[in-house]
């Protein structure tokens, strides 16, 4: 796809953006250190944040060369709001532009409902939920970020394939603009949270990464070259589905032996029933509270657990190698919630699998590690997505202005 000078206007701004709300204040000479842009096109660009009011001037720097202004992001500029769909539950945070969280609710969904309307009226009323709790008025919403499992068109707002719901190119932006407001954007958590260790996380200043999500659904986000990589029809990272036994288990996608069928909350479930189908820490038709008690069981030595997770870890630990000798990446993050219940023990079992098979040299160059982000990294991903929406539509309407004016400016007096 070609990339219009409007079009890289629109991620240069974003850019200089991201940098002030991770390093506020900052100066325009470390904005163009770190963006690698020149400080010319810095100086443009923060003077367009600056009109927009999504920063602010506070002050000069404290050295002994000639003063240097610096910039922080003004906060209460506007909010954002982030939607982690999910198999179980729907989590909404809303955030202010430094994307601190003012705000967050919850809704459970229980296992018979999957159909879009109960979806969206789960996210309506978390959204109203937190746009309340904030006591913000709703203008200042500059958008939602939704983030749905399966494979999602950012551009038409469908989420085409959803296989824990087995939805198919269901109109989720459409049905959720019937009952929300604001703008909305949409995209799925494995990039939601890609972006979110990218601005906050384990990625942050690293290379290429690779973030796994461990939860009901599994899969990979790629920050790879400095950037979110989508892929051509904004796919890629589909690490669940890919096959790691031959004619094994059936994965709900359809095919047998995919990662998901052993490494997902349903498939450690299977792990812990073949091994011991009796184990009180299963827990049926229940995958927080399963999880939940091999957590606890792990914690307490109880061998039944332990096996449980190095068992689990035996799979993520080939699944993760075959992405280090594809990908070579610096770090690999261990994310969502399963990763997170089960933490470091999980973590060190996953690194000497996957020791015993990636190659020796991807291996060496690759830190496992467990993501940092103290929230969930699906909310602040999506809300990043609609900061980014927001900055585009923001942006063309200060273009337009600017033009009118000059137009105006320049028009013959009649
Ligand atoms: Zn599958």
């Amino acid at each position: 796809m070609k990339r219009t000078s409007r079009d890289i206007r629109t991620a240069n701004r974003y850019e200089v953006l991201r940098q002030i709300i991770a390093e506020s204040p900052t100066s325009r000479q470390e904005l163009a250190a770190a963006t690698e842009l020149s400080l010319a096109t810095v100086a443009t660009l923060v003077g367009e944040l600056l009109d927009l009011r999504m920063i602010t001037e506070v002050g000069f720097e404290d050295s002994a060369g000639p003063a240097r202004g610096l910039v922080a992001v003004n906060a209460s500029g506007g909010a954002l709001i982030g939607v982690d769909i999910a198999e179980t539950y729907v989590h909404v945070e809303l955030f202010d532009l430094g994307l601190n969280v003012l705000a967050r609710a919850d809704e459970d969904m229980g296992p018979g409902e999957s159909l879009p309307e109960q979806v969206v009226a789960h996210v309506a009323a978390a959204v109203g939920s937190v746009v309340a709790q904030a006591g913000i008025e709703g203008a200042r919403v500059l958008g939602v970020g939704v983030s749905v499992p399966g494979q999602v068109d950012r551009d038409t707002g469908v989420s085409e394939y959803a296989p824990n719901w087995d939805w198919h190119d269901v109109p989720l932006l459409d049905l959720l603009s019937e009952v929300i407001a604001y703008p909305l954007y949409l995209d799925n958590p494995l990039r939601a949270g890609a972006v979110a260790e990218m601005w906050f996380g384990a990625a942050r200043g690293r290379g290429d990464t690779v973030v796994v999500n461990l939860g009901t659904g599994v899969g990979a986000g790629l920050a790879l070259g400095g950037g979110l990589y989508r892929g051509v029809s904004n796919s890629a990272g589909e690490w669940g589905h890919t096959t790691l036994v031959l004619d094994g288990r059936l994965c709900r996608c359809g095919n047998r032996g995919c990662v998901e069928a052993y490494v997902g909350a349903a498939g450690i479930m299977l792990n812990l029933r073949e091994l011991s189908p009796r184990s009180p820490l299963l827990h049926p038709d229940d995958q927080t509270a399963t999880i939940d008690a091999l957590a606890r069981g792990v914690g307490a030595y109880d061998p039944v657990a332990l096996k449980v997770v190095r068992e689990t870890a035996r799979y993520i630990g080939a699944g993760i190698a075959n992405l280090v000798n594809v990908l070579n990446p610096e770090v690999v993050v261990l994310s969502s919630w399963v990763a997170r219940k089960l933490g470091e023990p999980l973590l060190h079992e996953v690194r000497e699998a996957v020791a015993r098979h990636a190659l020796r040299r991807p291996l060496a160059a690759t830190e496992i590690v467990l993501s940092p982000i103290p929230t969930d990294p699906a909310c602040l991903g999506a809300a990043t997505f609609a900061l980014e929406g927001a900055l585009q539509s923001l942006g063309q309407r200060t273009a337009t202005k600017r033009t009118t004016l000059a137009r105006s400016r320049t028009a013959p007096p009649s």
